[in-house]
């Protein structure tokens, strides 16, 4: 297999979805590239590629080809600086479109009210063409010297012709009037097609600014400076300059600079603008905090942890820019028909003409003309372009003030659908810090006794990673047991743990494993029975062979599993809660929580096939996960949605990754994802039928039964508007309401 890299390459002059699909065949058509998507509103290429045969020079060579601008991407750049730039970019865009159809609009008024002598007329379209207008006519110039065509072909070919008619009609009018024509000139309406088509293009680049608003709003929580403690004393440094495991100092109302871990002095922080959690969270020492979040009425001091590129601020700007490029598989209908579109237009334009010309019979040739330009006008593809990225644009911004980030737009288009959500126990449903509530042994001996055994099955434990057993180590230093180090340590996945400690042979973990070594677990039977009733997880202990002990482990279900439960039901899901641990604790939790099916005793490896086991019967099925146990889970379901830790949010497995650790998220993931499908099937279908309707009424075919034809200059304003209505329709997303 050969090597694969994947380079992001800035793309510049792209105005529609036809110059996206050109430049995204090009890169396609290129040897090596195995994979090539080109994103309109992110104005970039990303491209997947084999080293050994392709190059970044090479590709951005292709690109160029096309008639598009492209450059390498400063890789040094981070994603805030970056965003910045393209922000800086877009705003110089709309102020020159701005410009532009101003004056142009300004020029064609003044052609069309005060109707100056044709040559002056033509003058003034000569001005607008050559100065506002020339990028319709230099892109759709390189366009077509590559065999290409795109939305810049339609303008500059519907008024090119325009002009050209006019400036025959100006010098040498005896050619129409010999025929019995009037020598009509249409300079005024060049002038207005592109003073609209340029007013289109200035309120869409304004639009999509907005569609980007929440990557800005995040971009703006970071500080420019931080209070550091340096040579004893407090100064006021630049936020870059600061190192992990420098002190940070906090004062009440303080943005925080970057993330760490408080180590002295308390308060509560508001984490709502990474986390959606509306609540100031408490912070005391050992607490995490995250940069860019706002200290409430405390004070406090942090060690820095993370800063730049690796703060959690950072990561989350990045995943959400990485986001917002990529596309929904609803798109790929658009795209393909976006390739072919420009031709067929043509096309259509050329007939509409020859059908005036032939069939009408007064003043047909001015007819014929109007005709084929209003259809050449009316159809750019520009709102069908923009009905998907728009979406997913706003959605990904909407979804990360909720603190839901999803990963891309395939994300948000399978995830409207799902129909199973599967939720892992421990630290999904539960708090997933279980503690030691009781301990029920299987002999009557001396405490000093019960307390060494405890002291051996801690010992084993302390080598385990398992929530489970960090609760058993916790409640045996409680008790002021040294622990020792056992000479041998065995984990069983899904089971327990087994070795030796102080010479004696220790097994700890569940009936299974005891099964496994011969020790039978009737002696405590009724302490399991109390414990399950009790929601509680049962751990049995036995050391030599013989059992010794059950620890009752509580994991109390977090508050707002309840609550969040009962909305995953109420938008029609069917929710499965997935555990290792035993039928009878299993279903004492899931009752509490409100969770219908329970699938109890899976080994991990087990979690894979059960979603698969769903998957088989047909379902949509989202699995829940902490994200680093429940990875391959999170993998195999149509969508994996991760609790965040909160730290490593790029690392982090799954589809969809809730920066707060409540199933709430789930329920807004779901209910944002089913809004954006919505979203973007009305774009899409307003973008069609746009097109559907437009090119036959502008090609005239009302004409004949109510004498309706339509101008090349309304045709113009009304491709204007679908552009801007669709980008609009996107924005409304921004107010959704999901709770
Ligand atoms: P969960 O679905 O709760 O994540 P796991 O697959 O992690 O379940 O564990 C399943 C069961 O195996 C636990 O309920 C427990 O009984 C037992 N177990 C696993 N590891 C340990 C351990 N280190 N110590 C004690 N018991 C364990
Ligand atoms: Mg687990």
């Amino acid at each position: 297999m050969s090597a694969s890299s994947t380079v992001r390459i800035p793309v510049s002059g792209m105005t529609c979805a036809a110059c996206q699909a050109r430049v995204q065949r090009a890169l396609q058509k290129q040897p090596g590239v195995s994979d090539a998507t080109v994103n309109l509103m992110m104005k970039s290429a990303t491209v997947a590629f084999d080293p050994a045969v392709a190059s970044t020079d090479a590709l951005i060579a292709a690109i160029r080809a096309t008639g598009y601008g492209a450059e390498r991407a400063a890789d040094d750049q981070s994603a805030l600086e970056e965003q910045e730039a393209r922000d800086r970019a877009d705003a110089d865009e709309f102020a020159d479109f701005r410009r532009k159809a101003i004056v142009s609009g300004v020029l064609g008024a003044v052609a069309m009210l005060l109707m100056p002598p044709p040559w002056v007329q033509a003058v003034l379209a000569i001005v607008v063409m050559a100065w506002a207008g020339r990028d319709f006519y230099v892109r759709a110039w390189s366009a077509a010297r590559h065999g290409g065509a795109d939305m810049n072909t339609l303008v500059a070919v519907g008024t090119g012709a325009a002009f050209l008619y006019s400036m025959v009609a100006t010098a040498a009018p005896h050619l129409f009037t010999t025929s019995g024509l009037a020598p009509d000139v249409y300079f005024e309406a060049v002038i207005i097609i592109i003073a609209l088509v340029l007013t289109g293009h200035a309120f869409e680049a304004r639009a999509k600014r907005n569609t980007a608003s929440a990557l800005r709003a995040l971009i703006h929580l970071q500080p420019h400076t931080a209070r550091v403690e340096r040579f004893g004393s407090e100064v006021e440094a630049p936020v870059d300059t600061v190192e992990p495991g420098e002190i940070v100092i906090v004062r009440p109302g303080e943005r925080l600079p970057v993330d760490g871990e408080v180590t002295s002095g308390e308060s509560a922080v508001d984490e709502s603008m990474l986390t959606g959690e509306s609540v100031p969270v408490a912070k005391a020492p050992g607490d995490r905090v995250i940069g860019g979040t706002i200290n409430r009425a405390g004070a406090f001091r942090y060690r820095a942890t993370t800063v730049g590129a690796a703060s959690v601020l950072a990561q989350v700007v990045r995943l959400m820019r990485d986001a917002q490029g990529t596309r929904a598989p609803i798109q790929r209908l658009a795209d393909q028909i976006s390739g072919v579109f420009v031709p067929v237009v043509i096309a259509l334009s050329a007939i509409t003409f020859l059908a005036w010309y032939l069939l009408a019979g007064d003043a047909s040739l001015m007819r014929a003309f109007a005709a084929a330009v209003a259809v050449l006008i009316i159809a750019c593809p520009c709102a069908m372009g923009l009905a998907v990225p728009t979406a997913v644009m706003v959605a990904t911004g909407k979804g990360a003030e909720l603190g839901v980030l999803f990963k891309g737009g395939e994300a948000l288009q399978v995830a409207a659908g799902i129909q199973v959500v599967v939720l892992d126990k421990t630290g999904t449903v539960t708090e997933g810090h279980p503690s030691v509530v009781d301990v029920a042994y299987a002999s009557t001996a001396a405490s000093s006794v019960h307390d060494e055994r405890l002291a051996l099955v801690a010992a084993l434990e302390a080598s385990s990673e398992h929530p489970l057993a960090e609760s058993i180590v916790a409640y045996a230093a409680a008790r002021g047991l040294t622990v020792a180090r056992p000479s041998a340590f065995v984990s069983h996945t899904g089971l327990g743990a087994s070795g030796v400690v102080d010479g004696h042979a220790v097994v700890v973990g569940n009936a299974a494993l005891m099964a496994e070594h011969d020790i039978s677990v009737a002696p405590l039977a009724d302490a399991a029975e109390r414990a399950a009733a009790a929601a509680r997880t049962a751990v049995y202990a036995a050391v030599d062979g013989a059992l010794v002990a059950l620890l009752a482990i509580a994991d109390p279900i977090k508050p707002s599993s309840r609550a969040a439960i009962a909305r995953l039901r109420a938008l029609g899901l069917d929710v499965v809660m997935l555990t290792g641990d035993t039928e009878r604790t299993a279903r004492a939790i899931a009752d509490a929580a409100g969770i219908p099916r329970v699938v109890a005793g899976v080994l991990p490896e087990g979690k894979v096939a059960e979603i698969k086991r769903l998957q088989a019967e047909g379902t949509i099925v989202a699995m829940v996960g902490d994200g680093i146990n429940d990875a391959p889970a999170l993998a195999q379901a149509n969508v994996g949605i991760a609790i965040g830790t909160g730290t490593d949010i790029a690392a982090e497995a799954g589809d969809v990754v809730l920066m707060r650790g409540d199933l709430m998220g789930v329920a807004q993931a779901v209910e944002l994802a089913r809004r954006t499908m919505r979203t973007m099937r009305q774009n899409l279908f307003w973008a069609f039928i746009y097109n559907v309707i437009g090119i036959p009424v502008a090609a005239g075919v009302l004409y004949p039964a109510f004498g309706l034809l339509l101008s090349p200059v309304i045709a113009s304003a009304a491709m204007a508007f679908s552009s801007v209505s669709v980008v609009t329709n996107s924005l409304r997303l921004r107010s959704a309401r999901i709770a």
